[in-house]
């Protein structure tokens, strides 16, 4: 598939978010963004975008938008549910890691989102191919 055969210019911030947390490509909104849970493809398989520019460029998308978050999310459930009890803190620890771990992929995907729509009106424009419209894979 080429990367010239849409005839849109500028993406949809929505539907690119949209994609990033349905952990699919942001710009064609086809190609799975990890080949495993967690392991990121260098590009897309449909329309092929490469993810990460630069590696590392994504790297304070990722502490902003994903552990900065979870950090104050822990330390605010901790302090509104302060317990002497272990096995309540076990629980509320629990309550709180496994949604988190659950929803990484979809985080970063996300994150990646971010970093493609920086890369696209703030980067250099050669870098991303112009924005696909909403796709079939968008409506499935
Ligand atoms: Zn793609």
């Amino acid at each position: 598939m080429s990367l010239s055969k849409s005839t849109a210019s500028k993406p949809n911030i929505g539907r690119v978010l949209l994609r990033g947390l349905r952990r699919k490509c942001p710009h064609c909104g086809g190609g799975a963004i990890f080949a495993k849970w967690f392991t990121l493809r260098e590009r897309c398989t449909e329309c092929d975008l490469r993810f990460e520019q630069n590696p590392g460029d994504t790297w304070a998308l990722w502490v902003i938008g994903d552990r900065v978050f979870v950090g104050l999310l822990i330390i605010i459930v901790f302090i509104i549910f302060r317990s002497s009890s272990w096995t309540f803190g076990g629980l509320i620890l629990l309550g709180i890691l496994i949604p988190m771990v659950w929803t990484m992929p979809h985080r970063m995907g996300v994150c990646l989102a971010f970093d493609y729509l920086i890369r696209f009106y703030w980067g250099d424009a050669s870098e991303v191919p112009p924005a696909i419209e909403d796709t079939e894979l968008d409506r499935s």
